[in-house]
């Protein structure tokens, strides 16, 4: 450690979900190991419902967002609702924080936080700190919204056969870009939230983003031209990783609880590379026809599996498969400690909605996907893994926007079992070694971070 880091002290600041705390709380732990102070900021709810467990040395001081009660940000009327009350209590409330640190003499120079926010900026401005905004998508999903920014992309895109941008490797035809920019009526203000990410971009000191260089060179090359941008991740516990976070093996927080005992359970009476392992996240809600057509493909492809249905969705599987499932087949729990069941021996392949803190922990696991994107950055990362990374299959949906049971079946036993399915099980191991590699010291995620920390030494 340098001495002149623990002169230093972060904010960190992530928005308020499951896939967004992850990333900046995991990022955290890496520069607290490397002798930064940092203080996590989430909001109240937050803090309520997941974080007085968190196991790690990490100081947390909560804020307001103005949805402190049962059902955070979920429980507002509209998301514009919502992150116009975000800006409004929450800039309040950090300036507020910012203060009481300072004269408790124990002051902040720098602020990270995440993208979606981009009005922190001014309150780090307000106060002279060193900016870090952080991304926690692909960047090759930034570079898309970037362009559209610049007006390089213009919407919508309806009447293309692809779209082809200097920011990205290869040409998209319109399913693949994000939901938000293929059907720009889908939601508006996720769009918007998405492109104004880039609206004040130019002033701040740092981008953090949670990608590995060596999967996204293209992408990388072209945004490094024109902003700060350095690669960080995977930020996944370093147990998982390159080992040199001690006892690091879990994020350490979550939202909905784990069924772990019954999960590992189960796991560990399964023979190797027998098992499908099926999760949409923690937001994604899929269509009942949707989930129908899931449950009998499973059924069809004969291969066991775990499915987490988060308890919100439990309604929408079908009455019968539940009652005929055979105990040594398949397990349908609420939530799982996806890392552990991820780095299970007995996990044959990833059936997922491509989030993109999964698609890393694939990724840097090497497990093989099955990619069923839903909406948002999930059709882009979705593409990805199957056409440059070539580490899985994106099973094709029908006129209406489902996945048929017997493509379900087909991408199943294509990946588990095909000529195919070993090519994308050699790749799987490549990127997992890379993965690997990015963060051991000296490699290209790992050198980013250092340099970042020792520029806020200067
Ligand atoms: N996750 C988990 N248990 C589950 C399902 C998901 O711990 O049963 C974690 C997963 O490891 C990942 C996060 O939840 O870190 C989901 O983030 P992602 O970006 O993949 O998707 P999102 O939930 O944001 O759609």
């Amino acid at each position: 450690m340098n001495l002149a880091h623990n002169k230093i002290h972060c904010l960190v600041i992530p928005f308020p979900t499951q896939g967004h705390i992850n990333p900046m709380l995991q990022f955290s732990k890496r520069l607290q190991h490397k002798g930064i102070e940092i203080t996590l900021v989430p909001t109240i709810y937050i803090f309520n419902k997941s974080m007085q467990e968190l196991t790690s040395s990490i100081t947390i001081e909560p804020i307001s967002d103005g949805y402190d009660d049962v059902n955070g940000l979920f429980g507002a009327k509209s998301i514009e609702t919502y992150l116009e009350s975000h800006q409004k209590v929450g800039s309040q409330a950090l300036i507020q924080l910012i203060e009481k640190l300072k004269n408790k003499g124990n002051p902040i120079n720098c602020v990270i936080y995440d993208s979606f926010m981009p009005w922190i900026l001014d309150v780090a401005k307000m106060f002279g700190l060193v900016s870090g905004v952080f991304f926690t998508m692909s960047c090759a999903v930034e570079n898309i919204f970037y362009h559209i920014q610049l007006k390089e992309l213009k919407l919508p895109v309806e009447g293309h056969d692809q779209v082809l941008l200097p920011g990205l490797l290869q040409p998209l035809v319109p399913s693949d870009l994000p939901s938000f920019v293929n059907d720009m009526g889908s939601y508006p203000p996720f769009l918007k939230m998405l492109v104004d990410q880039f609206s004040n971009i130019q002033e701040a000191d740092w981008i953090l983003c949670n990608t590995i260089y060596e999967l996204e060179k293209h992408e990388v090359d072209w945004i490094t031209k024109r902003l700060r941008l350095r690669t960080i991740g995977p930020t996944i516990p370093s147990m998982y990783v390159d080992k040199r976070l001690e006892n690091d093996n879990s994020y350490g927080l979550s939202i909905y609880k784990p069924k772990t005992d019954v999960c590992m359970k189960w796991l560990s009476d399964c023979d190797d590379g027998s098992v499908v392992y099926v999760s949409f996240g923690s937001m994604a809600e899929l269509k009942e026809e949707q989930m129908k057509e899931i449950a009998c493909g499973l059924n069809k492809s004969n291969h066991n599996f775990l499915w987490v249905v988060r308890e919100s969705e439990e309604p929408k599987i079908p009455k019968d498969f539940l009652d005929n499932i055979k105990r040594e087949k398949g397990l349908i729990v609420t939530w799982c400690p996806q890392l552990d069941v991820l780095s299970h021996k007995a996990i044959g392949c990833f059936m997922t909605h491509c989030g993109w803190n999964s698609t890393l922990e694939a990724l840097s696991m090497g497990v093989p996907m099955v990619a069923i994107p839903i909406w948002t950055d999930q059709c882009t990362n979705a593409k990805y893994v199957m056409d440059i990374w070539e580490m899985g299959i994106k099973a094709q949906a029908n006129e209406k926007g489902v996945v048929e049971q017997e493509v379900v079946e087909h991408c199943i036993r294509e990946v588990m079992e095909g000529e195919r399915g070993k090519e994308i099980r050699k790749n799987a191991t490549k990127w997992r070694e890379v993965t690997k590699k990015a963060m051991d010291e000296g490699g290209s995620s790992d050198r980013n971070i250092n340099e970042f920390i020792d520029k806020l030494v200067l």
